[in-house]
């Protein structure tokens, strides 16, 4: 099997930069690598977390008790067919766009503000600026230790930041549906989105994006927790950040247990004004749930 490593911190593998040691973490290759890894899990009776680029986790400081997969190789490839863009579940959201603009091929423009992986993207259903996954996904190629079979969009139950792919299930594939589009359309409009971007979010600094999801009615998450005066408060190394309150950033040196310990606060605070209970957007990893709130 591909070689086993042990003790990577997840730090090394988040864009929040936090994170414990993973027990076992393989790069699987090809799909036979890969369903070849998930055996392995399901014999030795490990739970098996994916990681894109690790730009919506957050891992315990004590680590992760299984095994991390990290898709390299032919399952972060790109190719492009006619209007169809196929990438390993692997590839970053940059690469598929920069092959997608010079094959002449809109409709993932909106994925520039989004800094994660194709796989990554489908769990999530990550999205912006009106579009998300949904909108150009054909289907996607999921992976268990029993082998690998297409799921259409549909069957994936796309719907807000959220899929329906069962739990230790592994994306190894997808299939985007794009339009032609001349590349210096698809480049202005990036450009622009970008400059967007970087005049409201702190894009240069280490977060996990959104913190929690919007809820239902007009004020967003970044709102409400802005008009409780949350921007720049800190618990340790963690900071809500002072451009955008639904972001935390990773101050100085921040752990699990400080961004765990705002998100908790923040929550309160939201739900004693607002009467909101947040729900939050960012995946965790090996750590307990959020407290209830009544
Ligand atoms: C600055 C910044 C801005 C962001 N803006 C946005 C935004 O506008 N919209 C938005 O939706 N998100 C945004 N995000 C969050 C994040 O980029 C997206 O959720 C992204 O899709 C996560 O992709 P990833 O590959 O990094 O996944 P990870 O963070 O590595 O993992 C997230 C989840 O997906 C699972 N996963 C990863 N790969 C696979 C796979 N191959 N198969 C099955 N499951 C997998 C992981 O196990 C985990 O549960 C932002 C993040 C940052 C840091």
């Amino acid at each position: 099997m591909t070689r086993i490593e042990h003790g990577v911190p997840l730090a090394k593998l988040t864009t929040i930069g936090v994170g414990g040691p993973a027990r076992a973490l393989v790069r699987p290759r090809t799909v036979a690598d890969l369903v070849e890894a998930l055996r392995f899990a399901r014999e030795e009776g490990l739970d098996v977390l994916p990681v894109g680029l690790g730009s919506n986790l957050l891992a315990s400081d004590d680590g992760v008790d299984g095994l991390v997969l990290r898709l390299e190789g032919e399952l972060a490839a790109v190719e492009v067919e006619g209007a169809a863009l196929r990438a390993g579940a692997g590839a970053t959201n940059a690469v598929s766009l920069h092959r997608a603009r010079d094959a002449g091929l809109g409709g993932l423009e909106f994925a520039c503000a989004i800094p994660g992986t194709a796989g990554g993207g489908v769990l999530m259903n990550a999205g912006a600026y009106g579009r998300d996954w949904a909108d150009i996904l054909v289907r996607a190629l999921v992976t268990t230790a029993d082998g690998a079979g297409w799921l259409s969009a549909d069957e994936l139950g796309l719907t807000y930041r959220h899929s329906s792919l069962q739990e230790g299930a592994v994306v190894a594939r997808v299939e985007y549906r794009l339009e032609p589009r001349p590349p210096a359309e698809i480049k202005a409009t990036v450009a622009e989105l970008v400059a967007r971007r970087k005049d409201t979010q702190p894009t240069n600094r280490r977060t996990f994006g959104s913190v929690f999801k919007n809820p239902q009615g007009e004020l967003g998450a970044g709102r409400m927790l802005e008009l409780c005066g949350l921007k720049g408060h800190r618990v340790g190394g963690a900071m809500i950040s002072p451009k955008h309150a639904n972001f935390i950033e990773n101050a100085d040196a921040a752990t699990s247990a400080d961004c765990v310990a705002l998100m908790v606060e923040a929550r309160r605070r939201v739900h004693e004004e607002y009467g909101v209970v947040l729900e939050r957007e960012v995946v965790f990893a090996g750590l307990p749930e959020l407290p209830q709130l009544t």
